[in-house]
C-alpha cells in the first residue's frame, strides 16, 4: 500500500498552458517558455540535485514542493518532455521513464495490487506479455492473455479485475482494437482501460485517450526517440478515470489515494512508484534526445507509414511471399477499425512470410537485421526466434508470430532501393 502522503509533490501544474495547437506546433513549440535569455529549444539540466537557501526552503519543499529537489523525483529537462507527452497525447499529466518496459510496469502497478487481475489481448510486445505473464505473478497480480476482440475481452473479465490492456497496432499481428468498445467492457466493471501506444506515434496516428483510454504508455525508444539512439518510456494519464471501484485508491477514509490526491491520484502514484519508489527516472540528457526527436515524429512517421504501404502492397503482390499483415492494406482483416481510430497513415510496421528467412536476411544489403522499430534506417527481425522466441509457441502463434514471419519497421530511406532490397533477397 503506498502512503498517500508520502511527500512526493502532486503533479506539477505546467508553468503555462499549452494552446490548441495542432500537433506539428505543439511538436515544436511546447515546453519551451518566452522570455529574455529563455533557450530556444528545451535545454538540458544535467543535475541530481537542486540547491535551496534556507531550511525553510527545504522543509516547504519535502512537505508541498515542486519536486525540484533530487532528480529521481525531478528534473526542468525530463519535466519538459513531460509536459510536451503531455500535450501531445491530450492527457492530464506523464510520468517519464527510463524504458517503455519500465513504463508497462509502472501502469500496471499504478491501478493493481496482490490480488488484482489484468485482461490484456494476447497480440502483445514480447516484452510486455513476459512482464504479465512471468513478473506480476510474483507480486500477487494475474494476467488473462486473450484474443483481441471486445466479446474475448468481456468474457475474461473478472471481479478482481483492474485493468484492461491492448496495444494501439498489435506487435507484431498489425490488429487493431475496438479501442471504445474495450473502454466499455473495462469501465462496465470499474476496471481502466490502458493502451500502449508505442505505434500509434505520440497520439499522432492515434490519441487512445479520445476514445476512452484512462492512461497510455510508450516506448519511448521507437519513433519518439526516432533515430535508435536512446531508451526511454512514459506514462500519460487521461482526463476523466473513475477509480472510485479500485479499493487501492479507496480504502483508507481520510488517508485514501483519493481523499487525499483527488483526480491527480492515478497521475501521482504512477510518478511515486516509477520514478520515486522504482527509481526507473528518466537521464536529462534522453530526456533531451526524446524531446528533440518529437519535434520531427510527425514528419517522419507520415512519411515512413506511406512507404510502409507502398512496400506492403508490392510484397502482397509477389507470389513467393507469404501472408502479408498491414493494416493499411485494404485486404487486411483490421483495415476497417485501422480506418476507424488511426489518421494521417496506418504505422511503419508490416510483417510477411517467407519461405526461408535465413536466406532471406543473408541477402539483404540495405535493410539492416536488428530488434528495434523507429529508427530512420529499415530494421528486420525474425520474431519466432528473438523478440518473441522466449514464448510458449502456442503464445507465439496467437501474437500472429509463425516460423515464417519476417517484421519490418520501415526508416527513411528511397522507397526504390528498400524495393530492389527485397527483390534482391527473394530472389
Ligand atoms: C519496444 C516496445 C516496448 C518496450 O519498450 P523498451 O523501451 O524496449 O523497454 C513496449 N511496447 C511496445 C509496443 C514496444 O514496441
Amino acid at each position: 500500500m503506498s502512503d498517500a502522503r508520502d511527500p512526493l509533490p502532486d503533479w506539477p501544474t505546467p508553468d503555462w498552458p499549452t494552446p490548441n495547437w495542432h500537433y506539428e506546433t505543439t511538436a515544436v513549440q511546447s515546453a519551451i517558455p518566452r522570455g529574455l535569455g529563455e533557450t530556444v529549444g528545451i535545454p538540458v539540466h544535467q543535475a541530481a540535485a537542486f540547491q535551496f537557501t534556507t531550511l525553510e526552503e527545504a522543509q516547504s519543499e519535502f512537505a508541498q514542493g515542486t519536486g525540484l529537489s533530487y532528480a529521481r523525483l525531478q528534473n526542468p529537462t525530463v519535466r519538459a518532455l513531460e509536459e510536451r507527452l503531455t500535450a501531445l497525447e491530450g492527457g492530464a499529466a506523464t510520468v517519464a521513464l527510463a524504458s517503455g518496459q519500465a513504463a508497462t510496469l509502472t501502469a500496471i502497478l499504478s491501478v493493481c495490487r496482490a490480488g488484482d487481475h489484468v485482461v490484456s489481448t494476447a497480440s502483445l510486445f514480447g516484452g510486455s506479455a513476459g512482464l504479465l505473464n512471468n513478473v506480476l505473478p510474483l507480486m500477487g497480480i494475474s494476467a488473462t492473455l486473450t484474443a483481441n476482440t471486445p466479446q474475448a475481452i468481456a468474457a475474461a473479465m473478472r471481479p478482481n479485475t483492474r485493468l484492461v490492456w491492448a496495444e494501439t497496432i498489435g506487435n507484431p499481428a498489425g490488429d487493431v482494437p475496438d479501442l471504445a468498445a474495450l473502454a466499455e467492457v473495462a469501465h462496465g466493471q470499474g476496471a481502466l482501460l490502458g493502451v500502449d501506444n508505442t505505434w500509434g506515434g505520440v497520439g499522432l496516428l492515434c490519441r487512445p485517450l479520445e476514445h476512452g483510454a484512462d492512461l497510455v504508455t510508450h516506448s519511448l525508444t521507437k519513433w519518439a526517440g526516432g533515430h535508435g539512439s536512446v531508451m526511454g518510456g512514459s506514462v500519460t494519464v487521461g482526463t476523466r478515470h473513475d477509480l472510485t471501484r479500485n479499493p487501492l485508491y479507496t480504502e483508507g477514509g481520510e488517508s485514501s489515494l483519493l481523499s487525499v490526491r483527488g483526480e491527480a491520484a492515478l497521475g501521482w502514484r504512477a510518478r511515486w512508484f516509477g520514478a520515486h519508489q522504482l527509481g526507473m527516472t528518466l537521464a536529462p540528457h534522453s530526456a533531451f534526445l526524446i524531446a528533440q526527436g518529437l519535434e520531427t515524429l510527425a514528419l517522419r512517421l507520415r512519411h515512413e507509414s506511406a512507404t510502409a504501404l507502398a512496400l506492403a502492397g508490392w510484397l502482397d503482390a509477389r507470389p513467393e511471399v507469404g501472408r502479408v499483415s498491414y493494416p493499411g492494406l485494404p485486404g487486411s482483416p483490421h483495415h476497417a477499425l485501422a480506418q476507424r481510430y488511426l489518421r494521417g497513415g496506418c504505422g511503419a510496421v508490416l510483417t510477411f512470410e517467407v519461405p526461408d528467412p535465413a536466406a532471406f536476411l543473408a541477402r539483404l544489403r540495405v535493410i539492416r537485421i536488428a530488434p528495434n522499430l523507429g529508427d530512420t534506417r529499415t530494421l528486420i527481425v525474425h520474431p519466432w526466434t528473438t523478440t518473441h522466441g522466449r514464448l510458449p509457441e502456442a503464445a507465439r502463434t496467437a501474437a500472429g508470430v509463425t516460423p515464417q514471419t519476417l517484421r519490418l519497421s520501415v526508416g527513411l530511406e528511397a522507397l526504390e532501393d528498400l524495393q530492389a532490397d527485397l527483390a534482391g533477397a527473394l530472389d
